[in-house]
């Protein structure tokens, strides 16, 4: 095995790389294009482009391809080779600065939500030169954002851009009335990754979780979770060996694989990387996913990304810990130790705190989808009710601040902005308090409401832009002030007491939260639908055109397609539920019935009174009967539907197919606890979560 050195980024055209393999200015002109964000010069790409190209082909790669992040949510290849007709029937291995910086996919089967018909079908992909290119299955691959010959961004990855553009704006406007010299602001991102992984063999006998990567069926295991023996327990030897593999091949992408660890319930695990600039953080996060199963093929296993693969069981989420940091080297999020410091950590902090209550609705969204709709609110993730965590000390410095009341456990006297220094608090290590779906935990935030097999974009997309919105409103009302220092005080205790309500420190799960939410005229968008509409409300229309994330027909398009995406998802899952119950539970148990009505036969015959056989097949013939009427319900449901604009179709899913499953399902879990196990037509929950 190579040494870590060897290893790690080997196969990434990254700084080091280019700067032993571009000629001087070329490289001068390449990070100043990244840096600036400039177009980049031909010329230069020409360069780039070959000394990218004879770097792979030193590596054998033959091919390349613009990956991109279509709003399928997962990512796009299209391989092309680097090959060039010679005279003579020769070839020679070509790659220019125009394949580089440019390419044009026939994309017309992306989803676009109308931005595109398929008659202009052409979309272009362009390379972002902030992602560094790199080899994955021996092929080249060049970051890119996808966007229609409009302008019209048609992928996750533009308007993650264009939101990183407005917070540094933003921000860099705060920092300069510090007197601070950074020039440019990123969001930092660290996506703690959860996972299920599940023998092949058993999985390949399970419909359900091919077709939909959930369980339709099944009944919780004697044994679940609730031991909590599972957590941080000891790793078995298939699922270790499966982590040191993915390891490695994160690695060699440069990803900083960190933390790895068993999570609560069985078959379930979870990998944290070091934290990095949000776009490299979501690139590398598409890919972990994308290795991770892979990777789990190689081991017999398979990885299973979805949010609720198994009813009963916690489900799978990320959790996105974000901050802010310059140029210079500073965390935003760190509270400092001098006067000013602290005043700038308290403004950035009543930033978020407003960013997130003005636009709870918004977050609520990002994380908006039919798996993910199986957790929120399930007392295992956070409820869908927005609010955030301060933990007890910041809790007691932003009331000192708030009502210039005296912080007592740090010295007498007002916390005033701008003149006293905040007390260090403990990086609340307390704060287990997993309940909360937005928690300050030291020198960032965590936002936890993430299912697992979303593209990390979204959520980071409204955490950006909402955040430059509060500094922008900030950087007005302060660039204008005679006296910064008073000003800046009173803008931080109005703000603060204008959106105290976002701040709740206590048990999100408890029934009397959601209760008291609503008294703080918090949103409770319980499920997709609920959520999505108000994606188009005036204010966040007029949010993310004025900082040029989405324009009005963007926005549109993203909200046709969060609909059609769970709509789409819950007719995958209504025809897998079917199929199943018809075509492997529903014969299963009728032969169940035969074998035993001839059972009770023969018992009969011999004279002997025995009762159980009878009974039980009495249980059964109901529950067949009861489980054909599920069946023809739910078929009905399904072909009842009509075809309407993308929320009724929406609401229809959600109000009429969800419950006719859920009825199929109750029967056929019933039915799983009489049936005898050589009849079952599928691996049980106990065989799926407990053979790895
Ligand atoms: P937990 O207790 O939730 O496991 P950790 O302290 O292990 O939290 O960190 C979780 C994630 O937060 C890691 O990916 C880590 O790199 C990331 N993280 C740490 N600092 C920052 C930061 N400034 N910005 C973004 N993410 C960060
Ligand atoms: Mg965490």
């Amino acid at each position: 095995m190579p040494g870590m050195d060897e290893l790690f980024g080997s196969n990434v055209f990254n700084d080091a790389v280019m700067q032993k393999r571009l000629p001087k200015d070329t490289y001068k002109a390449l990070t100043k294009t990244i840096e600036d964000g400039t177009q980049l010069d031909p010329q230069v790409a020409n360069v780039v482009a070959n000394a990218m190209k004879d770097w792979a082909v030193e590596k054998g790669v033959t091919h390349y391809t613009h990956w991109f992040q279509p709003l399928t949510g997962i990512t796009a290849e299209k391989h092309d080779s680097f090959i060039s007709p010679r005279a003579g029937g020769k070839v020679i291995l070509e790659f220019s600065g125009k394949e580089l910086v440019r390419g044009e996919p026939d994309a017309s089967s992306f989803p676009s939500g109308g931005l595109r018909s398929t008659f202009e079908a052409r979309g272009y992909t362009a390379w972002d030169p902030t992602s560094y290119a790199f080899i994955k299955d021996g092929v080249l691959c060049i970051p890119t954002a996808f966007c229609s010959y409009g302008g019209q961004a048609l992928d996750k990855k533009t308007p993650l851009l264009r939101s990183m553009e407005a917070l540094s704006t933003q921000a860099v406007r705060i920092l300069k009335l510090f007197g601070r010299d950074a020039t440019r602001v990123t969001s930092t991102v660290g996506p703690e990754q959860e996972y299920f992984l599940v023998d092949k063999k058993l999985y390949d006998l399970r419909k359900d979780l091919i077709f939909t990567g959930r369980t339709l069926f099944g009944n919780k295991p004697p044994k679940g979770q609730e031991m909590d023996d599972h957590y941080f327990g000891s790793i078995k030897p298939r699922v270790h060996a499966f982590m040191n593999d993915l390891n490695q091949e994160l690695w060699k992408l440069g990803i900083l694989a960190k933390t790895q660890h068993n999570e609560v319930a069985p078959a379930q695990h979870e990998m944290a990387p070091i934290f990095s600039v949000t776009t490299v953080a979501t690139d590398h996060n598409q890919l972990t996913m994308e290795l991770m199963k892979k990777v789990a093929e190689r081991h017999g296993l398979v990885c299973l990304l979805h949010e609720k693969p198994f009813a009963g069981v916690n489900g799978s989420g990320k959790h996105n810990n974000w901050s802010m940091s310059t140029n210079t080297g500073y965390n935003l999020l760190e509270p400092g130790d001098d006067p000013a410091s602290s005043a700038q950590f308290m403004l950035f902090l009543t930033a978020v705190i407003k960013a997130v209550d003005d636009y709870a609705d918004l977050l609520r969204i990002s994380v908006a989808s039919a798996g993910n709709d199986h957790r929120l609110g399930a007392n295992e993730a956070p409820p869908a009710i927005i609010s955030m965590f301060l933990g007890d000390e910041l809790t007691a410095i932003v009331e000192s601040v708030m009502n210039g009341t005296p912080y007592s456990s740090h010295q007498k006297g007002d916390l005033e902005i701008g003149v006293s220094v905040l007390p260090k608090f403990p990086q609340d290590n307390t704060d287990r308090n997993r309940t909360s779906p937005f928690a300050f935990t030291g020198n960032k935030f965590e936002f936890r409401s993430l299912g697992s097999s979303a593209s990390i974009s979204d959520a980071n997309v409204v955490l950006n832009t909402i955040v430059a919105e509060s500094l922008k409103q900030f950087a007005d009302v302060l660039e204008d002030a005679e006296d910064f220092q008073s000003k800046l005080h009173e803008l931080v205790v109005s703000t603060l007491q204008l959106h105290k309500r976002i701040i709740f420190n206590g048990n999100g799960y408890a029934p009397e939260w959601v209760e008291e939410a609503k008294r703080r005229g918090l949103l409770n968008l319980v499920s997709t639908v609920d959520a999505v509409p108000y994606l188009l409300e005036p204010k966040n229309v007029r949010l993310f055109t004025s900082h040029s994330i989405f324009t009005e027909t963007e926005l549109r398009s993203r909200y046709e397609i969060q609909l059609e995406t769970y709509a789409k998802t819950l007719n995958i899952e209504a025809g897998t539920c079917l199929l199943i119950a018809e075509r492997e539970i529903l014969p299963a148990a009728i032969k169940a019935m035969g074998a035993l009505a001839k059972t009770v036969n023969e018992v009969k015959a011999t004279g002997v009174a025995s009762a159980a056989p009878a009974k039980v097949l009495a249980a059964l013939s109901s529950r067949i009967d009861k489980l054909s009427e599920t069946i023809v319900a739910l078929h009905k449901a399904v072909e009842s539907r009509e075809e309407g604009d993308a929320l009724a179709n929406a609401i229809y899913e959600h109000d009429v197919i969800i419950p006719a499953m859920n009825a199929v399902r109750e029967v056929a879990d019933d039915l799983e606890t009489i049936i005898g196990k050589e009849y079952w037509p599928m691996p049980t929950y106990a065989d799926l979560l407990f053979n790895v």
